[in-house]
């Protein structure tokens, strides 16, 4: 059993309605789902309440990789 756990942006765009972007992730905490989300642009807005995807925090994701593993693969690697 893996545990999943989404991100999802419920920022509201004026008359357009709410933004649905989300992002899965395989943390296992909410903390650590927003570390990972973190990477790729979202932002958790203690202001608001509300997790905030890279388009609705202004916030530009990381170059790099756009699968991000939040667990090394093997044991023992580097990190
Ligand atoms: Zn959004």
């Amino acid at each position: 059993m893996s545990a999943r756990i989404m991100l999802i942006c419920e920022r509201l765009h004026g008359d357009y309605g709410v933004c649905a972007a989300t992002l899965l992730t395989d943390a296992q905490t909410i903390a650590d789902a927003r570390a990972y989300g973190a990477r790729l642009g979202w932002y958790w807005s203690p202001q608001v309440r509300q997790d905030l995807c890279p388009t609705c925090s202004g916030r530009q994701p990381t170059r790099g990789p756009s699968v991000v593993h939040l667990r090394p693969e093997h044991d023992g690697g580097v990190q």
